[in-house]
């Protein structure tokens, strides 16, 4: 079933400003100069924490950035395995922690580095894309990686090129972007497990039932999904949609730990999940990410007091996966749009 979100900030702020772990993490954070970096589907304590220590809670793409802003040699990435180390290949000489080294990801790990070279061996005339979502030694082999905010500009510049490519990991996304540019895309067969979940028959029946309403998805979901979704974009970019939509009622098809800083940038809006089961469910994961669940105040507490759970990356690694990463954040620069709309997917 999909449930109404309503975030209470006071009783949040009751649960964690009150907690002495919470207090004391703060306090270690500052005190160690410990800059936290929290993806937006962290748990909403940690996205609070990151907030009131100085650190920011954001995507994929503005986390890398951030990293090699801030002035602190230690960064605590709160998120999955790769976010950490994309921090650690653009910050080699900061000390990279997480709270949980298992956080994983199903796009990561449903793309091993192995098989993932023999692909592109056997396929070698094509550019190689990588998603975010991929371990280092995926990305060094990459031409390019991308984010879900950039990955329609990127792929159609290299279309306008007259490149072919390979995609890889999350066929969805994948064939987003190939019906948004038309390139021809070579797919990996990998997907989110939580965007996979997302229903698209109970989000149509949910629409009809649902006056002044619109649908925002990320474009991880499935095609059918897709299509009915008013815009698709990445999670910066649903936020800003939400910010301006002029709908009451708004039905948000990403993790929902998004609902956090989304209902604190639209507060007047009535955030609905969209739904995760049905006639047709199975959903074992229904709009939470197992391992973003990983980062929580315990994991986290216990990572800075120790520093353990450092993220290492092999320098030659590193040299490799740097590359297609900082193309990105130059083409992203120079770009004036990184995000993009949904009228036809
Ligand atoms: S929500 Fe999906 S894409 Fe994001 S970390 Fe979890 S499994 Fe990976």
């Amino acid at each position: 079933m999909s449930k109404n979100i309503s975030l209470n900030h006071n009783s949040i702020d009751r649960a964690t400003k009150g907690d002495s772990s919470y207090d004391e993490i703060a306090n270690i954070l500052i005190r160690k100069n410990i800059t936290l970096v929290a993806h937006y589907y962290t748990p909403s304590e940690i996205q609070i924490l990151a907030e009131e220590t100085g650190g920011i809670v954001s995507d994929s793409l503005d986390m890398a950035r951030y990293g090699s802003r801030s002035r602190s040699s230690t960064l605590l990435v709160a998120g999955v395995r790769f976010m950490g180390e994309t921090a650690k290949i653009l910050n080699p000489e900061k000390t990279i922690l997480m709270p949980n080294l298992h956080a994983d990801c199903s796009l990561d790990l449903g793309c091993p580095p192995k098989e993932f070279r023999l692909f592109c061996e056997k396929n070698n005339d094509r550019e190689v894309v990588v998603y975010a979502n991929t371990s280092a030694r995926v990305k060094a082999q990459a031409d390019w990686m991308v984010t879900s905010g950039t990955a329609v500009d990127v792929v159609r510049h290299l279309h306008e090129k007259g490149k072919k490519i390979i995609w890889a990991p999350d066929k969805y996304l994948g064939d987003f972007v190939q019906r948004q540019t038309g390139a021809d895309m070579l797919m990996w067969d990998g997907s989110c497990i939580v965007h996979e979940e997302f229903k698209a028959q109970e989000l149509r029946e949910l629409v009809a039932r649902t006056s002044d309403v619109e649908v925002l998805a990320h474009p991880e979901s499935i095609k059918d999904v897709l299509e009915q979704a008013d815009f698709v974009g990445s999670t910066t970019a649903l936020i800003d949609y939400a910010k301006g939509s002029k709908s009451k009622n708004l039905i948000v098809a990403t993790d929902k730990g998004i609902f956090y800083k989304m209902a604190q940038a639209a507060p007047n809006k009535n955030l609905i999940e969209a739904p995760t089961s049905g006639e047709s469910a199975t959903c074992k994961s229904c709009a939470a990410c197992p391992w973003m669940s990983l980062n929580n105040l315990i994991s986290l507490k216990e990572s800075i007091t120790n520093e353990n759970n450092k993220i290492e990356v092999p320098s030659a690694i590193v040299k490799e996966a740097r590359k297609p990463i900082e193309r990105l954040l130059e083409f992203a620069s120079d770009s004036k749009q990184v995000v993009f709309g949904n009228n036809d997917a």
